[in-house]
């Protein structure tokens, strides 16, 4: 089962097989497919569950995946973003190589496939304005109407657009379009637009062009000239595929790349539409596309989520051609599943209560031993230092516990795991009436946490040294909203991303581990680049607690 609840096809998803029938056939010996971002905004996690799929099919069936950077339209992109994208792209796991192009690559080309349509009399000059062609191209009951530039002849239209390519003319002032049929059922087979006039920098092709493809124009025909074998998009593609076949049928394309299409990502308690998402980072929403609640895939890395877990979530949900939304639990299981298997175990404290053991000297240290990872003794261990001052979560004390509470309580024993057994003797209280710290006793025969009578313990909890914890911040995060599906003014949840003083052990703060922690009971920690050497900054990856897991099992 996936998490979409499909069972897993046998020989793949209908992409999967429709290829291997094309291979199978020969109408296909070696398979290209191609990754095409926009560079206007960071890969997020639907980018994500695309480049599994292009990457993936190319290297299942031995052929190559291209990335190709959609840069059509200057006026929304940034070679910053490229950059981005292919840096995250790498850090999923897949390495284009030399295959990694660029849709302006071929502007020159496709500036001679207009005009070879344009002799064909398939398409045409408009001098109307951009809203006068949209009014007149009718609606989903009512057919186009022509406009007064459709009959225009072959050679003033090629005139024209040549001097659109000059730069004669103001942006916005003509368009070339397609001549194929206003009064289609399609609205994308009514006129499309091919060409438009821009006179913006672009970050790759300077100031050479005043005009740009759209990119109707542009995809199939770079697909094309790649040698694109399956061209995969998403489903809101569909109806643009009779115009991806009818240039491709006209044009003196070299290869003919077929367009299928697949269902979205989309996901809980999130938002997987670059809009939106640059929205968030524009109006301060959030840190930068980065921020470690984003969906990008920047995000999950600063937040600790591991590439492999996403590849993962991506091959459980798999491929397929209706629009679902996804449980962001899902997501979440397969980070805590891998994270679980291989991040060292560490302590930390939140929200801390002092703990006074009053059977400890003042001054002495007791060095132990605790395992690095319980289930994996290979892991080694690491030392945690044990003194009279001790600090615990406040929550794991409870003065007047009800039933079901099994931590520290007045007169109750309670083991610090892999430290001592200690027992509250007595609550003290500053000024205002709180509590203030707890005075203890331990049993000196406990070390390291076992009853030496076999006495039963039920209360396990997690602890530090005070003099010797060290100071983090600890950022807490949340799904980015409250809602499964957040409407379009919804606003992050004010608590999505909390900020804590808190406290670590020694060996958490000195040596880092490379990747997540588990700190005991808490959940997984990533360090982030905020951090300074005095003061590392912490991200919750995910607690622990998986609900997600407990409901699929409760309802098989
Ligand atoms: P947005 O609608 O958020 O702007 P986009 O589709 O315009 O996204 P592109 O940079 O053009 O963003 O996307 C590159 C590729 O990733 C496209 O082939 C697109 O189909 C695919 N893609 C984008 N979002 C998703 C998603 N949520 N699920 C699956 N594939 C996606
Ligand atoms: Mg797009």
């Amino acid at each position: 089962m996936n998490a979409s609840g499909d069972a897993a096809a046998p020989g793949g998803d209908f992409i999967r097989r429709a290829v291997a029938g094309d291979v199978a056939a020969g109408r296909v010996s070696r398979v290209v497919t191609r990754f095409p971002p926009e560079p206007n905004g960071y890969l997020h996690i639907g980018h994500a569950k695309s480049i599994c799929l292009n990457f993936g099919v190319a290297a299942e069936f031995g052929g190559r995946c291209i990335l190709r950077f959609d840069d059509t339209n200057p006026a929304r992109e940034d070679a910053a973003y490229a950059e981005a994208i292919e840096r995250d792209l790498r850090w999923l796991g897949f390495d284009p190589g030399a295959n990694r192009t660029f849709a302006s690559d071929y502007f020159e080309t496709l500036y001679e496939y207009a005009l070879a349509l344009i002799d064909r009399g398939l398409a045409y000059v408009d001098d109307r304005s951009a809203d006068e062609i949209r009014a007149s191209r009718g609606t989903l009951t009512e057919p186009g109407a022509p406009g007064p530039w459709r009959d225009r002849g072959a050679a003033e239209n090629r005139s024209l657009f040549e001097r659109m390519r000059a730069g004669e003319f103001a942006p916005g002032s003509r368009v070339l379009r397609a001549r194929i049929d206003m009064a289609s059922g399609n609205i994308n087979l009514r006129d499309p637009v091919l060409y438009r006039i821009l006179h913006r920098r672009h970050p790759r092709t300077g100031d050479r062009w005043p005009i740009y493809p759209t990119y109707d124009f542009a995809h199939g025909q770079c697909d094309a000239l790649e040698g694109v074998t399956h061209s995969l998009c998403t489903l809101e593609f569909e109806d643009h595929r009779p115009l991806y076949d009818w240039l491709i049928e006209r044009l003196p394309v070299p290869s003919r790349p077929r367009q299928s299409e697949f269902a979205r990502l989309d996901l809980t308690r999130t938002v997987l539409s670059k809009r939106r998402l640059s929205a968030l980072v524009e109006n301060g929403h959030v840190s930068g596309w980065d921020d470690p609640r984003m969906p990008t895939l920047a995000g999950m890395r600063r937040r600790g989520f591991p590439p492999d877990a996403i590849r993962e979530f991506c091959a459980r949900i798999g491929v397929n051609k209706r629009d679902s939304l996804v449980d962001i639990r899902a997501l979440e299981h397969c980070v805590r599943e891998a994270l679980n298997a291989r991040a060292p175990r560490r302590m930390a404290v939140l929200r801390p209560l002092r703990l006074i053991v009053e059977t400890v000297p003042e001054g002495e240290t007791d060095w132990l031993d605790a395992p690095n990872h319980p289930q994996d003794p290979a892991a080694g261990t690491r030392k945690i230092p044990f003194s009279r001052e001790i600090l615990i979560e406040r929550g794991d004390f409870m003065e007047d516990p009800p039933r079901r509470f099994f931590r520290l309580a007045p007169g109750r024993e309670v083991r610090l795991r892999y430290g001592y057994l200690v027992t509250c003797r007595a609550v003290e209280r500053d000024a205002s009436g709180d509590i203030s710290a707890l005075r203890c006793t331990h049993d000196p025969a406990s070390r390291g946490g076992a009853a030496p009578d076999g006495r039963k313990v039920r209360g396990t909890i997690h602890w530090l040294s005070a003099p010797h914890a060290r100071a983090a911040e600890m950022r807490l995060i949340d799904r980015l909203f409250p809602e499964d599906s957040p409407p379009p003014d919804a606003a992050p949840a004010p608590d999505s991303l909390v900020s804590l003083n808190a406290w670590i052990e020694p060996a958490l703060a000195e040596t880092p581990p490379p990747g997540p922690v588990q700190c005991e009971r808490l959940g997984y920690f990533a360090r982030d680049p905020d951090s300074a050497p005095a003061r590392p900054v912490f991200n919750r990856t995910l607690p622990l607690r998986d609900a997600w897991t407990r409901e699929q099992t409760r309802k098989t």
